[in-house]
C-alpha cells in the first residue's frame, strides 16, 4: 500500500513537473513551430497540409483529377504491377517536397517520426489480410551508403511507423545487391532496367503467407517497389502493399529534386 502511494506521488509530481514544463517550452509543431497540442506532433493546419484530400488512383496512389472512388488510373489499368495496393499521405510537392528533402537531416527528427505516425495512422485503416501482423520492410539502400552522411530515411520511418501500428520490422529480409543510377532522369523502361536484379531476399522464411508493407519517402514511378514486389511474392509473401510518405508525379517543380523511384 505504502509503495502504491510513493508510486502515485511520484507520477503526480512528474505530470506537474510535464505540465509546468510545457507552460515554459509548449509543444511545438515539426514544421511550422506553432503551438500545438501536447498529444500531436503536428499542428491541426500542418497535419491538413500533410494529408492530402486529393482524390488518387486505389491501387498506385497517383494523384486523379475528379472525384472517382475505387477508380484505377489509365496507368493502372494497363500496368501489371505486382504491388497490390500503395498508401501515401500528400503528392510530391510544394511543402511536402520540402519536408521531405527536410527529412533527411538528423535535426528534422521530430518531422520524421510526425510523417511517419501519420503514415503508420492511414496503414490502420487498411484491412489486414493475414491472421499475423502484417510485416514493414524499409526499401533497402546499398551497403555503401552505410558510409554516406545521409540518414536512412526509409529504415528510420518503418521504425516510426511500427512504433504507433506496433507491427513488426523485417531489416535483413530483402537486401540491395547493387548500387542504381538515380531514377529521375530516367524513362520508364530504364528505371525498370535500372532495378532488375537490383535486391535479393535473404531470408524468405520470414515472409512465407505475410502480408508486406515496403516503406519509403517517395515513390514515382513505382519500378523499385514493382521489382521488389515481383521477388516477394515470389519468395512467398501472401501481399504486397507499398507505403510511403509522398507520391512523386514525374513532374518537376522548379528547382526541385525529382524523386527516386
Ligand atoms: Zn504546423
Ligand atoms: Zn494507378
Amino acid at each position: 500500500m505504502l509503495g502504491c502511494l510513493v508510486v502515485m506521488t511520484r507520477f503526480a509530481a512528474a505530470t506537474r513537473l510535464s505540465n509546468f514544463l510545457d507552460l515554459i517550452y509548449p509543444p511545438e509543431c515539426a514544421w511550422c513551430q506553432a503551438p500545438c497540442e501536447l498529444t500531436e506532433r503536428l499542428c491541426a493546419g500542418c497535419r491538413a497540409r500533410f494529408v492530402s484530400g486529393y482524390y488518387r488512383c486505389h491501387r498506385c496512389a497517383a494523384p486523379l483529377p475528379q472525384v472517382l472512388p475505387n477508380h484505377d488510373c489509365a496507368r493502372c489499368r494497363q500496368a501489371k504491377w505486382r504491388f497490390t495496393r500503395v498508401v501515401t499521405l500528400a503528392t510530391y510537392r510544394g511543402d511536402m517536397r520540402r519536408a521531405i528533402i527536410s527529412m533527411k537531416r538528423n535535426r528534422f527528427e521530430p518531422l520524421r517520426r510526425a510523417m511517419a505516425d501519420l503514415l503508420g495512422q492511414q496503414l490502420l485503416l487498411e484491412p489486414q489480410h493475414t491472421d499475423a501482423l502484417p510485416l514493414l520492410i524499409p526499401v533497402p539502400y546499398h551497403w555503401s551508403h552505410a558510409f554516406s552522411s545521409s540518414t536512412n530515411t526509409a529504415e528510420l520511418l518503418a521504425q516510426g511507423i511500427a512504433t504507433t501500428s506496433g507491427w513488426p520490422i523485417a531489416q535483413r529480409i530483402v537486401r540491395r545487391i547493387r548500387k542504381t543510377s538515380k531514377q529521375g532522369m530516367l524513362s520508364w523502361a530504364e528505371r525498370k532496367t535500372n532495378v532488375r536484379h537490383a535486391f535479393s531476399v535473404k531470408s524468405p522464411d520470414g515472409i512465407q503467407g505475410r502480408q508486406v508493407w515496403l516503406v519509403d519517402d517517395v515513390m514515382t514511378s513505382g519500378a523499385t517497389a514493382a521489382e521488389l514486389a515481383r521477388l516477394l511474392l515470389k519468395a512467398g509473401a501472401a501481399q504486397v502493399n507499398v507505403a510511403v510518405v509522398a507520391r512523386g508525379t514525374g513532374v518537376r517543380e522548379s528547382g526541385a529534386n525529382v524523386a527516386k523511384q
